[in-house]
């Protein structure tokens, strides 16, 4: 008896909410086009070692409101090399695998482009909390870990008004500041400080300074991971300022949580997409978004574009924040 085409999706890199969407999207959609969909644990991983299992309509249900991911993530040195990427092929032969959708980072999508060059579609979504990736203006992930920061520092907050405090708060975003330059706005801070934008301490001093004659007598500045040194800007700002600086590292608890309602629209719309490419053969690409639409990039294009940081959105921040 002939077997069923199948199509394979995996999930690679640092998970992120959302991702648990995709899979219900992509394992939903591919049945309803007539494929078989086969769940690929552990990253790139599985398909090395063919850790993988069989998803039906039933076996993605109540995951859409979940963080995390239930085929786990994980990196894979062994997908670096040749013989990684051949055994990777045979195992998607041997499964008759006609695609796959891998959501992920740059590195994963750096594997789905080497693994199409061997004979394999595969498709890319762009799933990470810090919103990092060029050819995308959203990332899956990225509204609910901005949420999630901003709920966080509204506790801090009331905390650090209560005693006179400045709060220095990092949050994650190891290559790129939107976390904190979206959340920074959203919880009025003082001070944004991200790699994107040069800074100075003596700048942020005297900005809370400043702030301070007119009444203001609690402070947060946001801090991005990539700037990172937290508890040694809280020092400088005491010892520059007087005021009492408290420093906060938010960490992995940005990753978790039940996603937000865009995660799960966008998630659930760029899964759908992914599977319509792989429905057509067409492999080698990435989905994103851009003017708020969903498009698609050939990966290698994907990886070479830049991405402007929102300068304006800076700017405004600092003009509400005295
Ligand atoms: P995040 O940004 O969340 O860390 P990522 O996808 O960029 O996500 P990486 O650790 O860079 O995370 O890559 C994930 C996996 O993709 C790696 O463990 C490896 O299996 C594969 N990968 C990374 N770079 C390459 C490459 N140049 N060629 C083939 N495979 C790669």
């Amino acid at each position: 008896m002939e077997t069923k085409k199948r199509i394979g999706i995996l999930t690679s890199g640092g998970d992120a909410p959302g991702m648990n969407a995709v899979i219900r999207a992509v394992t939903r959609s591919a049945i309803r086009k007539g494929f078989e969909v086969l769940g690929i644990r552990r990253g790139w991983n599985g398909l090395i070692n063919g850790d993988v299992i069989q998803l039906t309509e039933r076996s993605v249900s109540d995951i859409i409101q979940r963080g995390g991911t239930m085929l786990y993530t994980a990196r894979c040195p062994e997908f670096r090399y040749e013989e990684g990427l051949q055994t990777a092929k045979q195992n998607c032969i041997k499964n008759n695998l006609a695609g796959i959708v891998v959501i992920g980072g740059d590195g994963t999508f750096r594997g789905a482009a080497d693994l199409s060059a061997r004979g394999i579609p595969c498709v890319g979504l762009p799933g990470t909390i810090d919103n990092d990736i060029s050819c995308t203006e959203y990332t899956i992930g990225y509204d609910t870990a901005m949420n999630t920061a901003m709920e966080m520092v509204d506790k801090l907050r009331d905390t650090s008004q209560s005693h006179d405090r400045c709060s220095v708060v990092e949050v994650m975003g190891r290559n790129a500041g939107y976390i904190a330059l979206n959340a920074g706005i959203a919880v009025g801070a003082t001070y944004i400080i991200t790699t994107e934008v040069p800074y100075s301490l003596d700048d942020v001093a005297a900005k809370i300074l400043k702030a301070k004659e007119t009444g203001k007598q609690h402070f947060i500045i946001m801090v991005s991971e990539g700037v990172g040194n937290a508890e040694g800007i809280a020092k400088e700002i005491e010892k520059r300022t007087g005021v009492e600086s408290r420093a906060t590292i938010l960490g992995h608890v940005q990753r978790g949580g039940s996603p937000t309602v865009r995660d799960r629209v966008v998630a659930s719309q760029m899964g759908y997409y992914a599977v319509e490419l792989l429905e057509r053969g067409i492999g080698n690409r990435v989905v994103g978004m851009q003017n708020s639409k969903i498009v698609d990039f050939d990966i290698q294009e994907a990886l070479s574009m830049k991405k402007p940081f929102e300068l304006d959105l800076y700017n405004i921040a600092n003009e509400l924040s005295f």
